[in-house]
């Protein structure tokens, strides 16, 4: 739904400058049938007659695509791709159409249209290919001298001509350029979604499980590398599946929800908190020592004790058993150091719950190395 609805917003804005670019061009049209109202040459009322035509198709074609985007029923992103192509096709027919009638090579650079359109869909060989079919047109138009010969364009009012087609390039590549910049800002937010997603417990809100191993990891490295100070509490929440039996599975989740909240409310921002499993939570504690965790960590449960959850459904009160470890020497990996305050935690649980354990410290292994004295 997220993605569709991101799509249809991405090319409407597309046909919507459409609009803006037909409009430029009935300006420029209506500028070259003034001029041209006396003339007694039969070959520019043709031309000025075939520009007005491709102008009508592109514009009755592009008002079908907008209404096909506007229709849900019709949104799929097989339909999207089909109508990016379509559009990307038709303005490059057009812009080539009228340089060609009108017989300005200025309307040249308006082919930059189809082809950042093509670049910001990723349809790279598109823009290869309308880059190749402009560069081909105006090579032969050049070797004709189709552009000498002034069917519309005549030397007369060579001023206005030429302010004309400077504002109609410069005010369609601007606004084309506010497009994309809105479509690159449009890509940068879905990556960003997407990222999120990927790291996000949904419930808690907290980082998932696999963004947990990857911080761990991140943190441990850190720790081993600067020598400095790294602590870890795991905790769980103390008999949550009687709160489940009693309350139900939805005050359960409301409690994991609130409780997320709390714990990011109540630490500091450079602590990390995630969701560790069911009604497991973690917290990474850069730069803090065993017993500042320690300290730390109990008055975050003697918080929980005295807060009141699920408030607005059935009042629940629940308490949570937390075990905290300090990086030390024995650690080699982020394993052994959770595995340390995993022990901490079942220690917590055994010794009656709602209580904070600290880890011991694990036994550094010492490798003996022998030295041969060089005489
Ligand atoms: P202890 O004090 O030993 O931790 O007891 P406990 O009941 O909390 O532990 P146990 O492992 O027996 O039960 C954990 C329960 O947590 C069981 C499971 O249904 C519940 N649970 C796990 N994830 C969720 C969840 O996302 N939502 C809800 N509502 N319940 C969950
Ligand atoms: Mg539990
Ligand atoms: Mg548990």
């Amino acid at each position: 739904m997220f993605i569709y609805g991101g799509l249809n917003t991405k090319i409407s804005q597309t046909l919507k400058f459409n609009r803006f670019l037909s409009f430029i061009i009935i300006i420029n049209l209506i500028f070259y049938s003034v001029q041209n109202s006396g003339s007694p040459a039969v070959a520019s009322h043709v031309l000025l007659a075939l520009s007005w035509i491709t102008l009508g198709i592109f514009i009755i074609f592009n008002e079908i695509l907008l209404w096909v985007t506007n229709k849900p029923y019709l949104s799929s992103p097989q339909v999207f791709e089909n109508v990016t192509v379509f559009d990307i096709l038709c303005t490059s027919f057009l812009v080539i159409a009228v340089t060609i009638f009108t017989g300005n090579s200025d309307f040249v650079f308006l082919a930059l249209i189809p082809i950042v359109k093509a670049i910001s869909c990723n349809k790279m060989k598109y823009s290869i290919n309308i880059f190749l079919i402009c560069a081909a047109m105006i090579l032969i138009a050049n070797i004709l001298g189709w552009f000498e010969k002034e069917f519309l364009v005549s030397n007369d009012n060579i001023i206005i001509s030429k302010t004309l087609s400077f504002l109609t390039v410069m005010g369609t590549l601007a606004y084309l350029g506010k497009i994309f910049t809105r479509v690159v800002e449009f890509t940068g937010n879905k990556a960003t979604a997407f990222h999120n997603m990927a790291t996000t417990d949904v419930l808690t809100g907290l980082l998932n499980r696999r963004e947990f191993n990857r911080r761990i990891s991140e943190e441990f490295a850190r720790a081993k590398r600067h020598k400095s100070q790294l602590s870890l509490a795991l905790f769980d929440i103390d008999f949550f599946k009687k709160i489940n039996d009693t309350y139900g599975h939805n005050a359960g989740d409301t409690i994991l929800r609130e409780l997320g909240l709390f714990i990011t409310n109540n630490t500091r921002t450079s602590d990390i908190a995630a969701r560790y499993g069911g009604e497991e939570f973690a917290l990474i504690l850069p730069e803090t020592s065993q017993l500042k965790a320690y300290e730390l960590l109990d008055r975050l449960r003697q918080l929980v004790e005295e807060e009141t959850f699920n408030k607005l459904e059935k009042p629940v009160k629940a308490t949570i058993s937390v075990g905290v470890a300090q990086v030390d020497l024995s650690d080699k990996a982020p394993i052994d150091f959770c595995g340390r305050a995993d022990k901490a935690l079942y220690k917590a649980k055994e010794s009656g719950r709602n209580r904070v354990e600290r880890a011991s410290l694990g036994l550094p292994k010492i490798e003996l190395v022998y030295k041969r004295k060089i005489a």
